[in-house]
């Protein structure tokens, strides 16, 4: 399964590098500085002056999605643009599945992963995380007329039991994890990401789908009769992920993103995707 996903990784590598020799990759400088050094980028150090090369699963909004110019846009697009403006590097977005992130980092043809990414100590021994610089929660959704409701447990707080359905994953997600788990993996049915999971649910090939909160209320306004049902399957935290033989990249990552959730910036971006709701 590694390797199957790693082969499928350098041909997606192989298919974008073809692209940006053509002129239309997915690089998109941290600032405009008016000079175009995007040639630079196959030979540059991932230090200052150096292109950071971030791998992301553009199906995730409003983390990252792919924009009208088909370039990745969204919160983690800005985070890590003002990284790589901190250190003076040039940003480099690769969209890939988000099951081949890790083994990415792990081949080095991705310096770092901004993905909506949980932190999880099962990563944890693959990859070194930054300071988290966002929560999530997982949820569940479900068609408007669906028998599947949360109940209140001993402590008073909402639970659903997902015994028996099926349920619609993306592939190596924590929802994916948390319901092979829970369930049993006969029940547990994975797509390649997020939008494909939910059209498995609007074809009633799934009961539910188990996934981010955020992007779940992306999925359910864009298709009607949806729901996210009133219930925190499990809360998370996001962080940015570096192979683990990477400290220098590492330490100047954390660095920024420190610096960046103390001066306001990375809270003015996630408010710009997600107006905080009226109580
Ligand atoms: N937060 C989830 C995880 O880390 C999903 C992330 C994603 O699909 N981009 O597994």
């Amino acid at each position: 399964m590694k390797k199957l996903s790693i082969a499928m990784l350098s041909m997606v590598l192989a298919g974008s590098m073809l692209l940006t020799a053509c002129g239309g990759g997915n690089t998109q400088p941290a600032e405009n500085t008016g000079s175009d050094d995007t040639q630079q980028s196959e030979t540059a150090e991932n230090t200052e002056g150096g292109v950071l090369r971030m791998g992301t699963n553009a199906t995730f909004p409003p983390y990252e999605y792919m924009d009208e110019n088909n370039e990745v846009a969204g919160i983690d697009a800005e985070i890590a643009a003002a990284i790589a403006d901190k250190l003076g590097m040039e940003l480099e977005i690769t969209d890939m599945a988000f099951e081949s992130l890790i083994p990415a980092l792990q081949a080095g043809t991705i310096d770092i992963v901004l993905a909506g990414m949980t932190v999880d100590p099962e990563r944890a021994e693959q990859v070194n995380f930054t300071d988290t610089y966002a929560t999530g929660v997982q949820v569940v959704i479900v068609p408007e007329n669906s028998d599947i409701a949360p109940v209140e447990n001993e402590e008073g707080a909402m639970e659903v039991d997902l015994t028996g359905k099926t349920i619609g994953v993306q592939t190596g997600t924590t929802g994916d994890l948390y319901c092979t788990d829970d369930y049993g993996q006969e029940f547990v049915k994975q797509f390649d990401n997020g939008p494909l999971a939910v059209a498995a649910l609007m074809n009633g090939q799934v009961d539910c789908v188990v996934i981010d909160n955020e992007p779940a209320k992306n999925y359910v306004a864009a298709n009607e009769g949806l729901k996210i049902l009133d219930t925190a399957f499990a809360n998370e935290d996001y962080a940015a992920a570096i192979a683990k033989d990477n400290t220098e990249l590492f330490e100047q990552v954390n660095t920024a993103i420190q610096e960046l959730k103390a001066d306001g910036t990375i809270q003015t971006i996630i408010e710009k995707y997600i107006p905080a709701e009226a109580e």
